[in-house]
C-alpha cells in the first residue's frame, strides 16, 4: 500500500545547491511532499499573464496519483492510467504538472511525422519526397523536443483522432493524412478529460493505439500505419455516468482520487493554490531544483528499466494474488509487473520485491473483478432474455 504517512507534513528544507541528495525519485517524492512554501514572496509578479503549470511535485498528498503518473512515464507498457474522482481533486493540475517531469525527445521536423528511423527500417520510400531529398542532402529530419501535453477535445469526433485523407497524396501509392489527435500525441502524453462521456469509437481508437503505438487508416484499396506511441492518462467523473467495463479494464492502472482528509494537509495545499494563483512563477522556482533533478531520475529509471528482473518467487506471488482475487482479465498481471517494474526503476533498482507488488496491486487490480461481474451480469441478462424468447417462440405457439 502507498501510505499516506509518508506524506506526512515535516519541517524540511531544500536540498543544497545542485547535487542530488536522493537516493532516488522515490525518496525525493517523498521529501517534497513534506516542503514547506517560503512566506516571503521570491520575486514580484512580473504582472505579465504566463501559461506556467502548477508543479507536479507541489501537489500535497494524493501519493498514489503521484506514482501512478510517475510510472506510466516511466514504462508505457502500463498501459495508461486512469483518475477517477469529482472534480477539484486535482487530477488535471497533476496531469499538466507532469509535462515539466519528462526529458525532451526526437521529434520530426516533417508535417508527415517523417523521422530517421524509418529510413533504417522501410528504406527511402519509408518517408515523403521532401524528406527524402532532405535526408540525401545530409540535413536532419528530426530535433530533440520538449514533450507535450495533448488534450484530447470533449466533443472530438473520429476523423479528429485519426485524421483525414489528403486528396493530392493518393497518386503516391501511399496514404498521407491530415493528421489527427493520435499522431499529434506520438512521443507526448495524452490526456482524454472525461473518458466516460466520449463516443464508443473514439474511445476504441485511442485505446487501440496506445495499445499497439501505432494505428492503421484505410481509404479505399489503401491503407497505412501511423506511428501513436504516447502515455495515456484519463480522467472520470463518477457523478457524470459510468464507464463501460470493457473500457475500464484496458486502463492499465486505476486510481481513486478523493479529497484530502487530514485537515493540515488541506490548509497546505489552500496555501499553495493561493500562492499560485498570485504568483505563479515564485511556485515554479521554490520546486524548480527538486523538478529537475526528478527529471533527470526519470529519465534513469526509463534507462535502467529494461534491466529490472522479476525474481520467479514474486511473479509467483502476484499470480496467486490475482488467482486469489477471481479476476479474469489478463491485463491485471501485464499491468501489475509492468507497473512494479517500473516503481524499481523509480527506487533505483534492478530487482522487483514484493514490496513493490503490494504498492502496485491495489492500482492495477482495482475494479476489474467489478468489470468481470458486470459484464457477468450482464451477459446473462441478454442470456435470460434470449431463453425467454425462445421459450416463447417454441413452447407457447399454439
Ligand atoms: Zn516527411
Amino acid at each position: 500500500m502507498v501510505e499516506d504517512s509518508t506524506d506526512q507534513l515535516k519541517e524540511s528544507n531544500n536540498p543544497p545547491g545542485n547535487e542530488n541528495p536522493f537516493r532516488s525519485l522515490k525518496e525525493l517524492l517523498d521529501h517534497v511532499s513534506g516542503k514547506r512554501l517560503s512566506e516571503s514572496q521570491v520575486q514580484q509578479d512580473s504582472g505579465l499573464a504566463e501559461v506556467l503549470p502548477y508543479p507536479f511535485l507541489a501537489l500535497v498528498g494524493q501519493v498514489e496519483m503521484k506514482y501512478a503518473l510517475l510510472l506510466a512515464l516511466i514504462n508505457p507498457a502500463i498501459g495508461g492510467v486512469l483518475l477517477i474522482g469529482p472534480r477539484g481533486t486535482g487530477k488535471t493540475t497533476a496531469i499538466r504538472g507532469l509535462v515539466d517531469l519528462v526529458p525532451e525527445v526526437q521529434r520530426s521536423l516533417c508535417y508527415y511525422g517523417c523521422l530517421p528511423e524509418d529510413i533504417e527500417t522501410g528504406g527511402i520510400d519509408a518517408v515523403c519526397p521532401n524528406c527524402a531529398k532532405k535526408f540525401a542532402r545530409g540535413e536532419p529530419l528530426a530535433a530533440m523536443d520538449k514533450i507535450r501535453l495533448v488534450e484530447l477535445p470533449l466533443n472530438a469526433r473520429i476523423e479528429d483522432v485519426v485524421g483525414i485523407g489528403d486528396e493530392n497524396s493518393i497518386d503516391q501509392e501511399r496514404l498521407r493524412l491530415h493528421r489527427g489527435i493520435l499522431a499529434h500525441a506520438d512521443r507526448n502524453l495524452l490526456l482524454v478529460d472525461e473518458v466516460n462521456l466520449l463516443s464508443d469509437e473514439v474511445v476504441d481508437a485511442i485505446l487501440d493505439a496506445a495499445a499497439y503505438g501505432s494505428y492503421t487508416v484505410k481509404r479505399g484499396s489503401i491503407a497505412a500505419t501511423y506511428r501513436s506511441r504516447f502515455v495515456l492518462i484519463g480522467t472520470m467523473n463518477p457523478e457524470e455516468g459510468r464507464l463501460r467495463p470493457q473500457i475500464m479494464d484496458r486502463f492499465g492502472l486505476r486510481i481513486v482520487v478523493k479529497g484530502l482528509d487530514d485537515i493540515k494537509m488541506r490548509m497546505e495545499a489552500y496555501k499553495r493554490v493561493q500562492t499560485y494563483l498570485s504568483n505563479p512563477r515564485q511556485v515554479m522556482l521554490e520546486y524548480s531544483d527538486e523538478t529537475n533533478t526528478a527529471q533527470n531520475e526519470v529519465q534513469i529509471a526509463r534507462d535502467i528499466l529494461p534491466e529490472v528482473k522479476i525474481p520467479e518467487n514474486v511473479s509467483n506471488q502476484g499470480l496467486d494474488l490475482i488467482r486469489h482475487l477471481n479476476i479474469d482479465s489478463l491485463r491485471a498481471e501485464i499491468t501489475l509487473f509492468e507497473a512494479s517494474r517500473a516503481l524499481a526503476a523509480l527506487d533505483n533498482r534492478n530487482v522487483v520485491s514484493s514490496e513493490d507488488l503490494q504498492t502496485i496491486a491495489p492500482m492495477a487490480l482495482r475494479m476489474r473483478r467489478s468489470a468481470f461481474i458486470e459484464k457477468y451480469l450482464t451477459d446473462q441478462t441478454d442470456e435470460e432474455k434470449e431463453i425467454k424468447n425462445a421459450v416463447n417462440d417454441t413452447l407457447m405457439t399454439p
